[in-house]
């Protein structure tokens, strides 16, 4: 069977997508044809006007619909909402660093809400669709951070392993249909969710911005760069093509060789 990488017709469904890397997934998949729908907590004209933007440079239909991730009820509805998903990308997350002592409770329970239990909720409602449909791509975006932990981060790599695990369990449980689910593992993108831990890591080490970067952010990416909001797009169109329906159940490192090391 001839590999195909058009999207068109299928409906995308992207959490956590007004910024960042869930924005640049999103831009993707519309270039690739899907219909795509925008999600965050906010309810702003800036938020409606991304996904005008997007319909109107790809000629698909965007739209964004507000739903806070990090309750439940919400993130089901979000599906409901869209009323078709045959792609869902679980891409909301927060970050939080601190050593596990003045870890704030609060602080851990709203990143594993987000950036765990959201994409629980997202899958148990769209799963339904996705069989209906009779096709399914569930892509989680995880992190190096699923594979590897790093001190300060506790809250974030319990969920981002707990995310990767949530992928093989989805995996399992639709094996044996035309859906597969896997998780993205990026390593350093520039986003920000990056920018924002530049300050606390400068205080942290005492460096300047370039010096805290290219030694502390980097020193675990090889390559010395960060990844782009593009190349995860790319990878997610990778993922819904046929040359991806026997990859199930899997990771995919994109980050610059961090868990070679
Ligand atoms: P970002 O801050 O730019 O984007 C996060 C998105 O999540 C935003 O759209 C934000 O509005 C949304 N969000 C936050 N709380 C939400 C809530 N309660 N309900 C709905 N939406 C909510 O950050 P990013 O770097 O683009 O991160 C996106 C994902 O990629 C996260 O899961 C993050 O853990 C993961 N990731 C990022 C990097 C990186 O280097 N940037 C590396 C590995 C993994």
């Amino acid at each position: 069977m001839a590999i195909t990488t058009s999207l068109d017709g299928k409906t995308a469904i992207i959490t956590g997508s007004n910024s960042g890397i869930g924005l640049g997934i999103a831009r993707e998949l519309a270039r690739a044809g899907a219909d795509v729908v925008l999600n965050s907590f906010t309810d702003n004209e800036d938020d409606h006007a991304l996904a005008a933007e997007i319909a109107s440079a790809h000629g698909v239909t965007a739209r964004y619909i507000k739903a806070d991730m990090s309750k439940g009820d919400a993130c089901r509805a979000l599906i409901e909402q869209a009323g078709a998903c045959d792609i869902l990308i679980n891409n909301a997350g927060i970050q939080h660093v601190a050593p596990i002592p003045d870890f704030p409770a609060e602080k851990w329970d709203a990143i594993i809400a987000i950036n765990l239990s959201s994409a629980f909720h997202t899958t148990a409602a769209a799963l339904p669709m996705m069989r209906k449909a009779g096709w399914g791509r569930v892509i989680n975006i995880a992190s190096a951070h699923g594979l590897t932990a790093s001190p300060y981060k506790s809250a974030y790599i319990a969920a981002k392993h707990g995310v990767v695990g949530l992928t093989k369990t989805t995996a399992l449980e639709t094996a044996e249909e035309p859906i597969t689910a896997n998780a993205i593992c990026p390593g350093y993108v520039l986003t920000p969710l990056v920018e924002s831990q530049i300050p606390d890591q400068m205080k942290a080490h005492d460096m300047d911005r370039d010096t805290v970067v290219r030694e502390v952010m980097l020193a675990r990416q090889p390559s010395k760069d960060f990844a782009t909001v593009e190349q995860m797009g790319g990878t997610a169109i990778f993922l819904c093509t046929d040359a991806a329906a026997q990859i199930t159940g899997t990771t995919i490192s994109v980050d610059g060789g961090w868990t070679a090391l």
